[in-house]
């Protein structure tokens, strides 16, 4: 999986990029909106981690230009501000989900995890081939009835 994390305060880029490289997540970080706008536009990334409070823009500029841009990548909003308000013009800004800070590196991770499973289209976790339906779950392979371990 690979994460832009877009977001000003070094303390908290650094714990979320030090959480998620712990799982194996590649994570590019930008510290202002203009910054991971480039790096949205010139790599691809499975998810979006954006703050919506930045010092050239806000993060709301950032959301309306990717997905004019026609990338549409799912973004998960960072937010110090717990405003209904606030939430809903994200989502209406086309953000996949919203985070108030402050929160749990391992419920962040959770969401992302969770938000890249869906926007793949993995959110049933039964994908079938042919005769074969493979559960990633439940670990298991299905060919015609019968049932056997799968090394997933
Ligand atoms: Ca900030």
């Amino acid at each position: 999986m690979k994460v832009l994390l877009i977001e000003d305060e070094y303390v908290t880029s650094h714990s979320i990029a030090l959480a998620l490289r712990n799982e194996d997540i590649y994570v590019d970080i930008a510290a202002e909106g203009e910054e991971g706008i480039g790096f949205a536009r010139h790599f691809d990334y499975d998810v979006v981690i954006l703050d919506l409070n930045l010092p050239d823009m806000s993060g709301f500029e950032v959301l309306r230009t990717l997905r004019r841009a026609n990338i549409d990548t799912p973004v998960i909003v960072l937010s110090g501000s717990v405003t209904i308000d606030s939430k809903v013009k994200a989502l209406n800004h086309g953000a996949d989900d919203y985070m108030t800070k402050p929160f749990s590196n391992e419920e962040l991770v959770g969401r992302l995890r969770a938000l890249v499973r869906r926007s793949k289209g993995y959110s049933d976790s039964r994908i079938s081939f042919g005769p074969m339906t493979l559960d990633l779950v439940a670990k298991t392979v299905e060919t015609e009835g019968q049932i056997g371990r799968a090394h997933v």
